[in-house]
């Protein structure tokens, strides 16, 4: 176990996922809690929004200053066994030799700034990158299904905190923090050149979330080829959002169905 590091939150140092547990077991999440993130899993590769890469994760329900994340691996592979407790610090209570995600941070640094946040989906969708891109093209909901994503999304610029030559990925504490101030309140933002991390007050809305960024950028993208789009208005957007948020059960049902391969 020599080449397990004690650490690697710090800057500089950060190039590899085997990391040492704290050892801080405490009382284990829920079970369902734990087969609902690997179906989210699932869920996500199957709509389109993961592919071998991103993850989802969801805080720990006995431990509010815990997250739970599978290991490093894809997510459609991801089963109940493969969920690993972090703490903020982005450190594996219990990975046991297994490697986990470079870019934990970004859950560890989102659940730290937001108490009303339950759930985290980062991921490189491709629709959307092309908007993290094109300034003068931001991300706007243009459907009653995307108003979450509120008047504007956020882009977070790596290169304001981690200069011209980074990897553009959120390695450290450092620039997970960095990428949750930009976040604000808002329940999605972008990762220039790199994709967009969505936020929910439960698993399956910020699975909901994470879905119709993608389908939003689709339509988006499509629409500007027409013209100029119309978007919602911040009071349709806010008002659509909050009609559509009891709907995501409806949805759920469906995505496991398809995600379990019986439709
Ligand atoms: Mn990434």
């Amino acid at each position: 176990m020599s080449a397990i590091a004690s650490n690697h939150s710090g800057e500089g140092k950060s190039f590899t996922s085997l990391v040492a547990d704290t050892g801080d077991v405490g009382e284990a999440p829920s079970r369902s809690l734990v087969e609902e993130l690997a179906l989210a899993n699932h869920i996500l590769f199957r709509e389109g929004v993961v592919d071998g890469f991103g993850h989802v994760s969801v805080r720990h329900d006995k431990r509010p200053d815990r997250f739970l994340l599978a290991r490093n691996m894809a997510p459609a592979l991801v089963t109940p066994d493969d969920i690993v407790e972090f703490d903020f610090d982005g450190n594996p209570v219990n990975a046991k030799g297994r490697t986990v995600y470079l870019e934990r941070f970004i859950h560890a640094e989102v659940f730290r700034a937001r108490p009303d946040v339950m759930a985290v989906v980062h991921s490189h969708s491709p629709a959307v990158v092309p908007f993290s891109v094109v300034k003068s093209s931001p991300l706007r909901p243009i459907c009653h299904m995307s108003g979450f994503l509120g008047e504007e999304v956020p882009n977070f610029e790596i290169r304001d905190h981690a200069g011209d030559s980074s990897d553009l990925l959120i390695t450290n504490s450092r620039l997970g923090a960095a990428l949750a101030k930009k976040l604000g309140g808002c329940n999605c933002a972008l990762m220039r050149g790199h994709g967009s991390t969505c936020v929910g007050p439960t698993l399956r809305e910020a699975v909901f979330r994470a879905v119709y960024t993608e389908v939003n950028a689709r339509l988006q993208s499509e629409a500007m080829r027409l013209g100029e789009p119309t978007f919602l208005t911040e009071g349709e957007a806010r008002v659509s959002a909050g009609n559509i948020s009891s709907q995501i059960n409806r949805a759920w049902d469906f995505w496991r169905m398809r995600a379990e391969g019986k439709l």
